[in-house]
């Protein structure tokens, strides 16, 4: 229906109809649209402006989800992490001890950072929780390569066990029977020349001359012949690391580059070289370290005869050198 206007005559205090032109009325209109356009603008911003649009809504709870997701995982990652850390323990402290390895080095087991990948995520708004759960990751996975790494070489000592178990010194040079006095231990001593506190390398097994002495391993001949203060000596590598010196001998009884059995007569006790009396020096060697050989005896001692060679060799013991 067509609109009906009125203007308010003050004169003749009527209301005078008028008949607006098309133009008019077409501005009236589009006034009208304008303003009506201007408020439903306004209040849209405004809603947006309070709740939102729906996408962004969604995308906000997507947002908080993955968040919350993230979060989960990161924590997992460090439960993954604590069952590595075991893992490793039981590597490093069982399996490796058993088949006589050293611990894995730290290095080898945790990660270099890639700082690169990480910088590349530093302007995300997340970046925080992003990035130390990409680097519990990056961490496991090394941790995870180098555990399987070493487990392999644990394989690998494993099956060659019988022969390390042969080779690595387990008995006395000098049986018991032949001893006269199960002389002076490894470590701190009184030298019996110069009268200082000097370390001492090895065990003495004070006998008389002429009694047999025993390879400790099985192994190659290193070294058969005069070694300065050590007189007559033999060196015997026993492979995997090990190596056992015998000094001070009146008779050699093999040659260099010669396979000895553990419990083959090697030489004999004698006191040449720096020694003050009838005696063998021993010393063991673990990869190049000395060590003292009163742990590599585990295999013909009883436990009493165990307990006494400790006690004979604690501080006490007369140094023959
Ligand atoms: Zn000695």
């Amino acid at each position: 229906m067509r609109k009906v206007y009125y203007i308010y005559n003050p004169k003749t205090r009527t209301y005078d109809r008028i008949y607006p032109t098309v133009r008019q009325r077409a501005l009236s209109y589009l006034r009208q649209l304008f303003v009506g356009m201007g408020l439903g603008a306004g209040s849209f911003i405004l809603l947006l402006w309070i709740f939102g649009s729906p996408s962004e809504k969604d995308l906000r709870t997507e947002n908080s989800r993955l968040l919350s997701q993230y979060a989960i995982l990161s924590s997992r990652l460090d439960e993954a992490e604590g069952v590595m850390q075991r893992l490793q323990q039981r590597d490093d402290n069982i399996y490796r001890v058993m088949m006589q390895a050293d611990p894995l080095p730290d290095e080898q087991r945790s990660a270099t950072a890639n700082n690169a990948r990480y910088n590349e995520l530093m302007d995300m708004a997340n970046s925080r929780l992003v990035i130390h759960t990409l680097q519990k990751m990056d961490d496991l996975e090394k941790k995870i390569y180098a555990q399987s790494k070493s487990f392999d070489e644990v394989v690998g000592l494993c099956k060659q066990h019988d022969k390390m178990l042969a080779c690595i010194p387990a008995i006395q040079p000098v049986s018991n029977k032949n001893l006269k006095q199960t002389a002076s231990g490894y470590g701190m001593r009184v030298d019996p020349i110069y009268k200082t506190v000097k370390f001492h390398a090895g065990m003495d097994f004070s006998a008389n001359i002429g009694t047999p002495v025993y390879a400790t391993g099985n192994g190659r001949v290193k070294q058969a012949g005069w070694d300065g203060l050590y007189g007559n000596c033999i060196i015997i590598d026993h492979g995997f690391g090990y190596v056992t010196r015998y000094a001070h001998l009146n008779k050699i009884e093999v040659k260099v580059g010669q396979n000895v059995a553990r419990g083959e007569v090697i030489g004999q006790v004698g006191s040449t070289g720096k020694s003050t009396g009838p005696h063998l020096h021993y010393e063991v060697r673990v990869k190049g370290k000395i060590v003292n050989p009163v742990n590599y005896y585990f295999m013909d001692l009883n436990a009493d005869d165990y307990e006494k060679m400790i006690e004979l060799a604690a501080n006490h013991g007369r140094v023959f050198d």
